[in-house]
């Protein structure tokens, strides 16, 4: 069984990987999260772009841990705010990882944007770094457009107040999808997507 480090700490994340993997049918690969490392150095994500942090995260997981290294970095581009909070979603309000803060400085910041004028992306780039130096970085992107409320239990983050585009029709946000649907149409889904086939040829 081959290891993949997932370099981050977010279990959701982590259970999106896991998901993948397993939908995808690779049995050879076991994926974990930085919770299985205590002693990891964390690096500051001082990247301009998604692919730089994601680069950075992944090359720091392998160089420490002798694994290979996937790591993702993602987060929400507002049309309205010029792509804000971008690489910064994490900690747009401040504390690093406080999705409530967060959500309420969205809604604060579009409280006069019209309907017409709410579309966003997320997006996430997805770097695979091998112990030997090969790497590896794509990216996903899912558009919508961000809701005037929170809606739905599931996922995390700024789920709550993104409606994709691709549910336009039921109009549910991204917290209201099952965790299914979520990956089959995700900007992370479709990030690892491309990665299943170095991911597989791990497990031969
Ligand atoms: P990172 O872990 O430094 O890449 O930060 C990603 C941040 O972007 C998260 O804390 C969320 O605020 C946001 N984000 C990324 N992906 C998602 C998602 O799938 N749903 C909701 N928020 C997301």
């Amino acid at each position: 069984m081959s290891k993949v480090l997932l370099a981050s700490r977010n279990r959701k994340k982590l259970a999106e990987l896991q998901r993948v993997v397993d939908a995808a049918g690779i049995t050879g690969v076991e994926v974990i999260g930085l919770d299985a490392v205590p002693e990891f150095p964390e690096e500051p994500e001082t990247g301009a772009t998604f692919e730089e942090n994601a680069l950075i995260k992944a090359r720091s997981g392998a160089r420490a841990t002798g694994l290979v290294c996937l790591a993702d970095d993602s987060g929400i581009a507002v049309d309205a705010l010029n792509g804000m909070p971008g690489v910064l979603s994490a900690r747009w309000s401040g504390s690093h990882g406080d999705d409530a803060a967060n959500n309420a400085l969205l809604l604060a910041q579009l409280s006069d944007t019209p309907d017409d004028r709410r579309g966003a992306a997320f997006v996430s780039a997805c770097a695979l770094v091998t112990p030997d130096g090969t790497e590896t970085v794509v990216r996903g992107e899912w558009r919508g457009r961000v809701l005037r409320e929170e809606r739905g239990p599931h996922g995390f983050g700024y789920d709550p107040l993104f409606a994709p585009d691709d549910d336009l029709a039921a109009g549910r946000s991204s917290a209201e999808l099952t965790p299914a649907e979520k990956d089959a149409l995700s900007h992370r889904g479709k990030a690892l997507a491309q990665l299943v086939p170095a991911l597989r040829a791990l497990a031969d």
